[in-house]
């Protein structure tokens, strides 16, 4: 369907960083900090203008879940989703992108 779901079914490789039956962590190929996962749920929903209150919030304990794994939940992380074209969204299939390991700059 996209290849973020090519990517769940492990037709393309990914560097895992957590996974459940329905969401998977894992590293994105072109880092924009010190550490920048990308989270997704395994059902394709395009953006988040297709969330559901239920999968959003099955998504936030896996997010929080992603960022103890990651050992950054107390220094703090920055989460961004990019929806659609003014939002340059690249990939059709809703990803939230985890950065951190350093200090960021300021975006708003
Ligand atoms: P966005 O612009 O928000 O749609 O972000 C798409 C992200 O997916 C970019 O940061 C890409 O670097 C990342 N990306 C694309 N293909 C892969 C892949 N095969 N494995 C890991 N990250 C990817
Ligand atoms: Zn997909």
């Amino acid at each position: 369907m996209c290849i973020f779901c090519d990517l769940i079914e492990g037709k393309i490789p990914s560097t895992k960083i957590l996974e459940n039956d329905n969401f998977l962590a894992f590293e994105d190929i072109n880092a924009q900090a010190k550490i920048h996962a990308l989270i997704i749920p395994k059902v394709h929903i395009q953006s988040f203008n297709e969330m559901t209150p239920n999968v959003m919030a099955e998504m936030t304990t896996f997010i929080q879940e992603v960022a103890l794994t990651l050992g950054v939940k107390t220094d703090g992380y920055r989460l961004i989703t990019n929806i659609g074209q003014n939002g340059n969204q690249e990939v059709k299939h809703i990803h939230f992108h985890l950065l951190a390991g350093e200090q960021l700059g300021r975006l708003v």
